[in-house]
């Protein structure tokens, strides 16, 4: 009898050990760049039985919207009336036919699998359901896809270099260290400035959200817990934006058409939505670097370095944290003699809404 034990806890053993090796197989999985609507991507791989699985995720380059469906076990596709359900570890897929209203199951070249949390799918089976070419250059061992979905028009980096316009942002607040800071210097130099603010944040300091407002600056959408977008399945992008409009509406009474996305990244398909829900994306022309510590200087260079007539410059206001407790020290240095210098030059400061204005 204890045999037998002995024998049940090595084979759960040897099982639990090749669990971990596929694991351990699964980060060190190769990259490459796939080039989608002529825009090089990154993104892990792996061939199977000759044929490239990439995670399903990586879809959203091409504007298609990617969800996961846990009741059944799947990942579902969709553009417009276009609709696949990929059950992992199958070779198949559902896919709903719009015409008669019906799912009808279609073979796969190979099963869609899950691995570390990433779902796999075959690239070329998919992207010819959504009438997408694929096309592999041997010579120049690259993979092309062309999605044939439209580019979204709602972003936007800069505003017009006609006029010396300029406007300053902050990212990741409201936080109650530095964001009074940077409001008492914006008010004493009587400058409107445009804050791209957190659900969550908001949530835990609604009043230094309305002192914002008060004090006449702009609002925009920041999500509502940061996350990467690229790496969020859609209806959670859809979730952080709606979440932090809803609560900046509460709090404030208003809503803002602005969005500016964590990290700069989105997605085609996390545009295409934006768009749809009537917002405009905002990027920036000058980067400070102001999260990583910089001092005052560091970051006034920065700025008269790159600063153009339509210029935006990305700043921070996040809450410090015990590990990065004076981490934007500069931020609140730098500012007083940013706004003073580039006057000097001739720059007005304006909210985001104005500097998109003719
Ligand atoms: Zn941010």
């Amino acid at each position: 009898m204890k045999k037998h034990i002995v024998i049940i806890v090595i084979s759960v053993l040897a099982i639990f050990l090749s669990i971990n090796n596929i694991q351990a197989e699964e980060s060190s999985l190769p990259e490459a760049e796939i080039i989608v609507d002529g825009r090089p991507h990154k993104t892990k791989y792996l061939m199977r039985n000759g044929h490239l699985l990439v995670p399903a995720l990586f879809l959203k380059h091409t504007g298609v919207s990617v969800n996961r469906n846990h009741q059944y076990q799947s990942v579902v596709l969709s553009f417009e009336e276009k609709l696949f359900a990929l059950p992992i570890n199958k070779k198949f897929s559902d896919d709903y036919i719009s015409k008669v209203k019906k799912w009808v199951r279609f073979p796969l070249v190979t099963n869609t699998i899950e691995i570390d949390g990433d779902i796999y799918v075959p690239l070329v089976d998919i992207a010819s359901k959504f009438g997408m070419s694929v096309a592999y250059s041997p010579q120049l061992r690259r993979t092309e896809i062309s999605s044939n979905i439209r580019s979204p028009h709602g972003f936007v980096r800069r505003g017009s270099p006609e006029h010396k316009r300029i406007a300053l942002t902050f990212d990741d607040g409201p936080d109650p260290h530095y964001t009074p800071q940077i409001l008492d210097i914006l008010k004493e130099k009587n400058v409107r400035a445009t804050f791209f603010v957190l659900g969550n944040q908001v949530e835990r300091y609604p009043k230094v959200l309305q002192r914002i407002v008060n004090e006449g600056h702009a609002i925009g959408n920041h999500t509502w817990s940061h996350p990467n977008l690229p790496r969020v399945m859609t209806q959670q992008v859809i979730e952080e934006i709606q979440t932090t409009q809803n609560i900046i509406e509460k709090t404030v009474g208003r809503r803002s058409d602005l969005f500016r996305a964590p990290y700069g990244a989105v997605t085609k398909a996390d545009a295409l939505l934006l768009e749809g829900m009537g917002m405009r994306t905002i990027g920036w022309t000058v980067d400070t670097l102001d999260w990583s510590g910089l001092s005052g200087n560091e970051i006034v260079s920065i700025v008269l370095r790159d600063i153009s007539p339509g210029g935006i410059i990305l700043q921070h206001n996040f809450e410090p944290h015990r590990q990065d407790a004076r981490l934007l020290d500069g931020t609140v240095e730098a500012l007083p003699r940013i706004i003073d210098e580039l006057r000097a030059e001739g720059y007005h400061f304006v909210t985001i809404q104005t500097l998109l204005t003719k």
